[in-house]
């Protein structure tokens, strides 16, 4: 029975971060770490972005076995036992240690139709298989307009295909940027090439001459030979229920990354925590909340007491659009847009009862520390007092 100092549940990027940071701040502690994926942690946003432009897939790699945690991949973790500090796998493996980390994402919404024709983007095996099919001449239909969708519709189309994309909001990107910019994307995309059928959503799916028939909410439909899912992610929260852990949105943990049960630590994508500077309890699914808590939860195994107070922020490429994004970039709030060039370069601030709560940074560079700094002012701010604030 495999008996380590720190168990590491999970293979993704915060895993990984957890595993170095273990390395760091107890070398001499054995670390263990099991991974459902078959394949050692990589990062996952090139997977999306870079990759289809040329970087080459060796670059994804973390080198995680470096750290000298020893990885069992290909292997589900079934069951743990907070008491009996255990956990189980799929083939009837159990592994005990004296810290627990679950570090262990999510998984994509899925749709009511099995076939290998609809493609859940969210790991290497994911792109490998989308990558080959986007060299055959078939139509592509992206479902979903926000982060995955759009960057998904984006990549395909860079390789000449033939995308549609559908999408139940008006706008791409709607829940994040304002109303005009996720209109303005709109058109965008349709310049880049890619059919946008706006403000229709999926009422059923059927498979009909070898094809995905998507039956849409306005009475239409859509044909396409390869679906991509881009519906958002479910937290893997299940362990953390069967352990009888308090779970809401995510598994709740404190400021030093530990659960109700203080051997058991949760991080990354899967983790509810408090935010001090938004006074607000978030799960955040993006890359610096996954390297910084799965850090800070890897060193507080270890013994340190760093308590996590990041605001994290997050990235996105839309063909030669990107930007940076902190806080509660939530387009429900009320917004205020500083325009360089109008859709092309500048900042968008998010306001509630007079504090800046998010900032969207449109290829605006090298700010993200200066607008986190905003984010923590009191304030009262007022629109016009953000004009000119940001780049600083
Ligand atoms: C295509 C794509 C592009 C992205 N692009 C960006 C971006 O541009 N910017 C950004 O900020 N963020 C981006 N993200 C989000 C970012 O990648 C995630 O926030 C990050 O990967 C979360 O890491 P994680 O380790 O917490 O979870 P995950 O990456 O979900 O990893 C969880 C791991 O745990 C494993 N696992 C789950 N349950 C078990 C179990 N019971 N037993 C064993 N193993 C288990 C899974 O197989 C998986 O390997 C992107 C995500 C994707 C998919």
């Amino acid at each position: 029975m495999p008996d380590y100092t720190y168990l590491i549940v999970g293979g993704g990027m915060t895993a990984d971060a957890a595993a170095q940071a273990l390395h760091e701040a107890d070398p001499g502690g054995s670390v263990g770490l099991i991974s459902a994926e078959p394949h050692p942690p990589y990062d996952r946003p090139p997977l999306s972005k870079a990759l289809w432009k040329g970087e080459p897939e060796e670059k994804i790699w973390r080198g995680t076995a470096a750290s000298g945690a020893a990885l069992h991949l290909g292997r589900r973790i079934t069951a743990v036992d907070p008491r009996g500090r255990s956990a189980t796998d799929d083939r009837g493996a159990v592994y005990r240690y004296k810290k627990l980390l679950l570090a262990t994402g999510g998984a994509p919404r899925r749709l009511p139709l099995k076939t290998d024709q609809i493609i859940y983007f969210r790991t290497l095996d994911d792109y490998r298989r989308l990558r080959a099919l986007a060299t055959q001449s078939v139509r592509f239909a992206v479902i979903g307009g926000g982060f995955i969708g759009s960057e998904v519709a984006a990549a395909l189309r860079m390789q000449q295909r033939d995308v549609t994309m559908l999408v139940p909001e008006a706008g791409v990107g709607a829940r994040v940027f304002p109303a005009d910019l996720a209109a303005f994307l709109v058109d965008y995309y349709r310049e880049k090439g890619v059919t946008m059928r706006m403000g229709e959503g999926m009422a059923g799916l059927d498979r009909r001459a070898g094809s995905c028939v998507v039956r849409t909410t306005v009475s239409g439909e859509l044909v396409a030979e390869v679906l991509v899912a881009g519906l958002g992610i479910v937290p893997g929260v299940e362990l953390a229920e069967q352990a009888g852990l308090r779970v809401e949105n995510g598994i709740v943990v404190d400021e030093v990354c530990r659960t109700s049960q203080p051997d058991i630590y949760a991080a990354g994508d899967v983790a509810s925590f408090e935010n001090r500077a938004l006074g607000a309890r978030l799960r955040v699914e993006h890359e610096d909340n996954a390297n910084t808590m799965g850090r800070i939860a890897g060193l507080n195994m270890a013994g340190r007491a760093t308590p996590y107070h990041h605001l994290p922020f997050f990235y996105s490429d839309l063909f030669e659009l990107g930007y940076e994004a902190v806080g509660d970039v939530d387009a429900r709030l009320e917004t205020v847009a500083d325009w360089k060039e109008r859709f092309r370069e500048g900042v968008v601030y998010y306001l509630k009862d007079g504090r800046v709560r998010g900032v969207l940074l449109w290829n605006t560079w090298g700010q993200v520390d200066h607008a986190r700094a905003l984010i923590a002012e009191p304030g009262p701010f007022k629109p016009e007092d953000l004009k000119g604030r940001l780049p600083a």
